[in-house]
């Protein structure tokens, strides 16, 4: 049953330099709904998300969080990037970066290290990449790379997870277990999902 959207997208505009990227965009993704967004390259799917997120910015429109301005409600999203290879120049092993995703709930909940640990342990287990704690990111496949940030957006327990081409990288055989480990979030949890695709 429809509820009140977890995501209202109003008259989205967002330009780079003379450029429009996309125009106007409207979208409404129920409480707990899985959802899609297709379209071929260059359509301006990124581009949407992270104008949502605000990491690029709006020249128009507004975006709602559960009917309230998504300013300060951010704590709420998941936001997995493009898999753009991660070139990380500073040593940054794969434990760390899913502690990325703690980092909120720290603040919050006043965790304990040895807990933020084994959250994240567990989160890498879902996703396959326990054995690979220690090891850098730089240093793993694109594919491996993906699993890694998949696992920090579990570790954030979010309401919301926007997930830019989540899969592109991976072998299908581990696409489906990931696609399985996010259905049951949803599915389990109420938590909504947005995916891009092409
Ligand atoms: P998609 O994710 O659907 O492939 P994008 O949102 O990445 O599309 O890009 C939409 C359009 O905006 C494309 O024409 C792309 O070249 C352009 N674009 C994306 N990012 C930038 C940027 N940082 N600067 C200038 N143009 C950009
Ligand atoms: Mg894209």
């Amino acid at each position: 049953t429809p509820s009140k959207p977890a995501l209202k997208i109003q008259g989205l505009t967002v330009s780079y330099g003379d450029k429009t990227a996309i125009f106007s965009v409207d979208a409404n993704f129920p409480t707990a709904s899985m959802s899609a967004i297709i379209g071929p390259n260059g359509a301006g799917k990124s581009t949407l998300l992270k104008a949502v997120i605000g990491v690029q910015p709006i020249l128009a429109g507004q975006v709602h969080i559960f009917d309230n301005p998504i300013k300060n409600n951010l704590q709420k999203i998941a936001y997995v990037p493009q898999r753009v290879s991660v070139d990380w120049d500073f040593p940054t092993n794969v434990i760390d970066v899913v502690q990325m995703g703690l980092y909120r709930q720290v603040g919050l909940l006043g965790r304990m290290k040895g807990e933020q640990t084994s959250i994240a342990m567990d989160c890498l287990d879902r996703v396959g990449m326990a054995d690979m704690w220690q090891q850098q990111i730089g240093q793993l496949s694109g594919g491996q790379q993906q699993r890694v940030f998949l696992a920090r957006a579990l570790a954030q327990d979010a309401e919301i997870y926007l997930l830019d081409e989540p899969f592109s990288a991976l072998d299908p055989l581990i696409r489906r277990e990931m696609q399985d480990e996010l259905l049951k979030i949803q599915e389990k949890l109420q938590r909504t999902m947005v995916f891009i695709t092409h």
